[in-house]
């Protein structure tokens, strides 16, 4: 075993057996020791167009030759027009700063809500609220607004700046609560914070690392009103969300809200270079603006223009080919596939959203469902399809690019994987 293989067993729980990706080509890639699989949750839900693309790799070699870096103190003209653009698909009259990852993204984002209050002589609106089983990231604050302990190298947040409220679904029985429920609760726990307290409310529109969390309809425009009525900056994370995953842009604009604060990475650089970036409302910017608030943020590597450059030619492609629609014709069949399942004694539940969907195990036979899910993943990938597993959930959300054939081949892969495993469980 690597010594990197053995830090990943080690400190980051994984139970899958050792997996070293040699070369990827579209949707597949080749594993060294085993046969070819499909990418069914596009690397780290990122790889929104698979691996190799011909035109991404074409624009990054000439970005690369054009200009290999740009200081974040200066601009290029790939990061002018990328923000002109992420501007456009937000709906207009966003300011967008450019971040590394996600989890820096999310930084920025809560340094802005936070100044936002002090810049209005708010100063003690300062604490956050996430949901319980969220995840916005694990370096520095951003590990705190994450909802699930595990994910925080640094622990238990040691103040009472973070504050976790309930997610759309009970954990426990599984049931999604009624928008009535969730008003309910956060009015609850707004009421005992004090809203004068309250800085902002993070959230992701469908949990993904939680296990396909999906709120039931009306879900953000209930926040985005309870955000208005309390004056708490919603800033709503679109890092995996983002760039057609959700059959639209953002996931936000099915709901027809408009964020104060936007957070991306992973897809749009469609996984092929790391970069992020923070969309702020741009009467927030004229705030900060008017108050002189200090936010000089610089990152080296921000804003780089072969990042910028790739993700200009990743969103021109999924505007081109009609990704975003074609993201929901594909959510029906992977729906319509994994309904099939639900008769087997080891499925609790099959839920999803666009390209994100989960199948739930429950306890089967003296065995859980964490196990159950586990054992599927590793069938899964023998079957020649990478899915993730955790919590007893396996989770898919495919590149956006997915042909026919492959949708079928990934779901074959998964179908006969959960009754194999169902089957040698019995
Ligand atoms: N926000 C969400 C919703 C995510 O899923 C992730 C990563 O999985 C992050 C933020 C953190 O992104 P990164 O890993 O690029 O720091």
């Amino acid at each position: 075993m690597s010594a990197l293989s053995q830090w990943i067993e080690d400190f980051e729980g994984n139970e899958m057996p050792e997996t070293i990706i040699t070369s990827g080509k579209g949707g597949w890639v080749n594993i060294q020791g085993s046969k070819p699989a499909y990418e069914a949750v596009s690397g780290h839900s990122c790889l929104n167009l698979g691996h190799a693309h011909p035109e991404l790799v074409k624009s990054m070699t000439e970005a690369m030759e054009t200009l290999s870096y740009c200081s974040p103190e200066h601009l290029s003209p790939a990061s002018i027009a990328l923000s002109a653009k992420l501007d456009e698909l937000l709906g207009g009259d966003f300011m967008t700063k450019y971040s590394l990852s996600g989890s820096s993204a999310n930084e920025t984002a809560l340094s802005i809500a936070r100044r936002r209050w002090r810049a209005l002589g708010k100063p003690e609106k300062t604490v956050c609220l996430s949901l319980d089983r969220s995840y916005h990231g694990n370096l520095g604050q951003a590990q705190f607004v994450t909802g699930f302990e595990a994910f925080r190298v640094e622990g238990r947040p040691d103040s009472p700046e973070f504050i976790h409220v309930s997610s759309a679904r009970n954990a426990d029985t599984g049931a999604t609560y009624t928008l009535d429920e969730i008003e309910q609760q956060l009015e609850q726990s707004i009421s005992t914070i004090g809203a004068d307290k309250i800085a902002c409310l993070f959230v992701e529109p469908i949990g993904f690392a939680g296990g396909v969390i999906v709120p039931p309809k009306g879900y953000l425009k209930l926040l985005r009103t309870l955000c208005d009525k309390h004056e708490i900056t919603l800033v709503v994370d679109e890092v995996i969300t983002g760039f057609g995953r959700s059959g639209t842009w953002f996931a936000f604009q099915q709901e027809g809200i408009r964020p104060d604060i936007v957070t991306m990475g992973k897809g749009i650089t469609a996984g092929c270079f790391p970069l992020a970036a923070v969309s702020v409302d741009k009467a927030i910017y004229d705030d900060l603006r008017a108050h002189k608030v200090p936010l000089k943020m610089v990152i080296t590597m921000a804003g780089h223009p072969v990042g910028c450059s790739i993700a200009l030619k990743a969103i021109e492609i999924v505007e081109r080919d009609g990704l975003c629609q074609q993201v929901t014709v594909n959510s029906q069949l992977i729906h319509a596939k994994f309904e099939q399942l639900i008769h087997q004694p080891t499925i609790f539940e099959v839920r999803g959203f666009g390209h994100m969907w989960a199948l739930e195990f429950c306890e089967y036979n003296g065995h859980t469902a964490p196990h159950i899910a586990e054992k599927v993943a590793q069938q899964c990938q023998e079957n020649g399809c990478i899915v993730a597993a955790a919590d007893g959930v396996i989770r898919i959300n495919p590149p956006l690019n997915i042909s026919v054939e492959e949708c079928d081949g990934m779901l074959l892969a998964i179908v006969e994987a959960v009754e194999q495993i169902s089957h040698e469980l019995l």
